[in-house]
């Protein structure tokens, strides 16, 4: 099968809501292409005394609102046209959030999983020397993404204050709490999306308990995810993570820290007692209510989208859904939360980091969650709201607010 360009689908999503409204040709023209694409080689030094050199980007999409912003990916399949897709849907979600940040992503292509720690340390210090001319506290702030953590982040503060001969902790966020990360980072991603689903819950009038709920990845999201809605009285009946999946046949559901107990001991959520073990691509299709896809991008498409049983999509993963699937999805009024609505908790509190780090203060666990309701509340009922006036989807609404706010801001500025 030939693989979906997650490039095409994203420039797809941008044509669609430009239809809607009336964009200026040349700032839509802009909007078409990323700013500036940075692509190195990254030599790393391996514990075997050996040098290997993996492909590494840092793409720039478009920064008229504030610095580019976005995390940075490890990860075997990571290539160009991904990371470009990337960086257009940071873009977007910072818009959608409303913080003054732009869009950006980077990536390195490398399974993270079969380095050493020090080689991972020598891969990460190596890749922020390639880049120390285009990432800045001013310029472009990078953060975790799929298989980069607080420590890497580390790192990198590390790295790029010996490069500049001071420390400037803003340079990236989800850091470390002890090295200028802040209160709610490190669970926001999940807490946003909790927040966006309770908005949606109410106007469906959804009742947790008759409520099941399918969860698909239990990397940091996910797992956060799957964790309030458990707590909050939902039904999750499915868990999955790279190695396969799990089914409570019941329906009674299960609790994600016993499950995620289980898999730090056994290397898999497969085979959590009384559960029903399951392909990733079977678990999409498993009877529930909520379907939360929060893994990688092209989960559900043309050739499955059909059998979802989910009434609603609640996007944790960044591009889980491509435009066929989204088409077939409109036919089926299934409800997508469309990811750059659903998981913009985590950039936002990253904007929160990014502010503590250059005022050099640090707010309180509440003050963060308080801002952080805020925000995505507001956001969803813009969202709601334009999807109402226009008479379309979610996705389709998100994507209206965020290229009018950054047109207006490139109009603004006249960078046409
Ligand atoms: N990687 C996350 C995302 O896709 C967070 C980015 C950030 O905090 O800058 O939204």
């Amino acid at each position: 099968m030939a693989t979906i360009n997650p490039f095409r689908s994203a420039l797809a999503q941008l044509e669609r809501a430009a239809s809607f409204i009336t964009v200026a040709p040349g700032t839509l023209a802009q909007l078409r292409t990323p700013k500036r694409t940075v692509q190195v080689a990254v030599p790393v030094r391996m514990d075997d005394g050996t040098t290997r050199v993996f492909d590494g980007y840092r793409v720039q999409y478009n920064d008229a609102r504030g610095p580019f912003k976005g995390g940075i990916r490890y990860h075997p399949d990571a290539n160009l046209d991904e990371v470009k897709a990337l960086a257009f849907w940071m873009a977007m979600k910072c818009a959608v959030a409303d913080i003054p940040f732009g869009g950006g992503k980077g990536g390195i292509r490398v399974d993270p999983k079969k380095l050493s720690v020090g080689e991972l340390e020598r891969l990460t210090r190596s890749y922020t020397r390639l880049l120390k001319d285009v990432i800045g506290s001013r310029r472009d702030v990078p953060a975790p993404d799929v298989y980069t953590t607080p420590q890497i982040m580390a790192w990198i503060v590390d790295e790029y204050a010996k490069i500049m001969g001071h420390t400037d902790l803003a340079v990236v966020t989800g850091k470390p709490l002890a090295l200028g990360g802040s209160l709610g980072r490190e669970t926001a991603t999940g807490d946003g999306g909790f927040i966006i689903f309770e908005e949606l819950a109410k106007k469906l009038k959804l009742k947790p308990k008759d409520t099941r709920v399918v969860v698909q990845g239990l990397g940091n999201v996910g797992y956060y995810l799957a964790l309030r809605m458990h707590d909050a009285g939902y039904r999750v009946v499915g868990l999955s993570d790279s190695k396969g999946g799990i089914w409570d046949k019941q329906g009674l559901g299960m609790n994600p820290r016993e499950v995620l107990q289980w898999k730090k001991k056994t290397g898999t959520v497969v085979g959590f007692p009384d559960t029903k073990s399951i392909t990733n691509e079977k678990l999409l299709e498993l009877p529930c209510n909520v379907l939360v896809p929060s893994a990688l991008e092209n989960q559900l498409t043309g050739k499955n989208a059909k059998r979802v049983k989910a009434s609603v999509i609640l996007e944790m993963a960044n591009g889980p859904t491509t435009p066929d699937a989204d088409d077939i999805f409109r036919k089926k009024k299934v409800v997508v939360i469309p990811d750059i609505l659903a998981n913009a908790g985590g950039v936002t509190v990253s904007y929160f980091e990014w502010a503590q780090n250059l005022q050099g203060v640090s707010w309180t666990e509440d003050v963060v969650r308080k801002q952080l309701q805020e925000k995505m509340t507001v956001a969803f009922n813009e969202i709601w709201k334009t999807a109402e006036q226009h008479a379309t989807d979610l996705r389709t609404a998100a994507f209206i607010v965020a290229v009018q706010r950054i047109a207006t801001a490139m109009e603004l500025r006249a960078t046409a």
